[in-house]
This record gives C-alpha cells, sequence and structure tokens, in this order.
C-alpha cells in the first residue's frame, strides 16, 4: 500500500533513490515505465506537454480561468463544453463570456437539464432539500451525453456537486478540466475547510 500523503522523505522531489522509503510506488518500475510510454501516445503527447508548459508560463501570475483558456488556445481548440451548476449560473455567464471573448465557441448546459423530479430517478422524497416540492435532480450524465452529441473538443466543469462531477467525468468524451469545485460553504474553497481542519471546522469535518 502506498502512503505518499505520510512520506517525509519525498525522494521523488530531490532525486535521491537511494532514500525511497519501503513501500514507495517508484519501486514499482514496471508501472512507472508503463506510465511514461503512455504519455508518448498521440492522445496524451501533446496535451501533457502544453498543460506542463503552462505550470512555468504562468506560474503564481495566471488565475486558474487564465489557464483553462490559454490550454484550449495553444490545444487548437475550437469547440469547448461548459458544464455547470445551477447555483453558479452567474459565474458560468462570466465564464461563456471570457470562453468567447477568447475566440472559443462555447456549448453550455446546466446541471438541472431535464427538469426531472428527483423522485423520478429513485431519490427518496424525505432526502430532498424540500421534501414535498418539486426539486429537479442534478443531470451529469445528460450533460455529458449533450456535450458529446455537439463533439465538443474539451470540457469544462464549473461547480458540479461531490459525485456529480464524478459522474459527468465518466461520462463525458472529451477530457474535463475543473474550473470550480463546490463547495457551499467555504464560497467554493474546500481548501479553506482544510486550512481550517484543526481549528474553526473542527467540529464541522
Ligand atoms: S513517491 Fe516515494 S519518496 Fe515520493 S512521496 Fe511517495 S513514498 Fe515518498
Amino acid at each position: 500500500m502506498y502512503t505518499c500523503a505520510n512520506c517525509t522523505v519525498q525522494a521523488c522531489g530531490q532525486q535521491t533513490p537511494e532514500k525511497l522509503p519501503q513501500n514507495c510506488p517508484m519501486r514499482n518500475q514496471p508501472l512507472m515505465k508503463e506510465a511514461l510510454e503512455t504519455y508518448a501516445l498521440p492522445e496524451n503527447h501533446d496535451f501533457y506537454i502544453t498543460a506542463s508548459e503552462l505550470e512555468a508560463l504562468g506560474y503564481c501570475q495566471w488565475p486558474r480561468i487564465k489557464e483553462t483558456i490559454q490550454l484550449c488556445l495553444r490545444m487548437g481548440y475550437t469547440k469547448v463544453g461548459l458544464a455547470f451548476c445551477r447555483g453558479l449560473r452567474k459565474e458560468a455567464k462570466i465564464v461563456d463570456q471570457l470562453l468567447r471573448r477568447a475566440g472559443l465557441e462555447v456549448v453550455s448546459v446546466i446541471c438541472k437539464t431535464g427538469g426531472i423530479d428527483k423522485e423520478v430517478c429513485g431519490i427518496p422524497a424525505e432526502h430532498k432539500v424540500h421534501p414535498g416540492q418539486f426539486e429537479p435532480m442534478c443531470n451529469p450524465i445528460a450533460q455529458a451525453r449533450l456535450l458529446n452529441e455537439q463533439h465538443t473538443q474539451f470540457n469544462i466543469a464549473l461547480g458540479l456537486c461531490v459525485g456529480h462531477d464524478s459522474m459527468f467525468y465518466k461520462y463525458s468524451e472529451a477530457l474535463v478540466t475543473t474550473l470550480i469545485a463546490k463547495d457551499r460553504v467555504t464560497g467554493h474553497n474546500p481548501a479553506a475547510a482544510l486550512y481550517c481542519a484543526e481549528g474553526y471546522f473542527k467540529n464541522r469535518i
């Protein structure tokens, strides 16, 4: 079992292979070799190199939205998908405008597309946010399928719920990046709860 999160050596970042912990994943050289070869596949090579170059180009200067736009432009994409949460529809409109201003065609699909009540897909009535009322289900599979149907070359996830985002990633044919990770409590900054995990959020996690 690998436990990099608890490693005190971090030999991987220092070119000191003699210091590898016993359970270091780098001891699995066949897997490491196979992973490296996978970056060389035509479907991965340019994307990986371009994404990696972005890190240096905008290091500590470009916000994530600019990195996202630059990735699209440098990859030569012309048509991108935007799968967004209704709760962030204002932000989705801003993202749409910024992408269009950069010359990209944008296909956007809201999470509630379909307008299907949660109970139809088996969510118990008592587990609705407001039991007894019409409450549309989030529909990440439809979001992905609609963007697939539109042949978007790259998709952006904006504020999809935990788990619904997973399903969107699963069914999207195009690669996906997440622009906003939803966190209703921290203004969509999940790291805030981690920074305060031993303090103000201690009893909320
Ligand atoms: S890859 Fe190896 S050296 Fe690097 S953090 Fe994981 S266990 Fe530590």
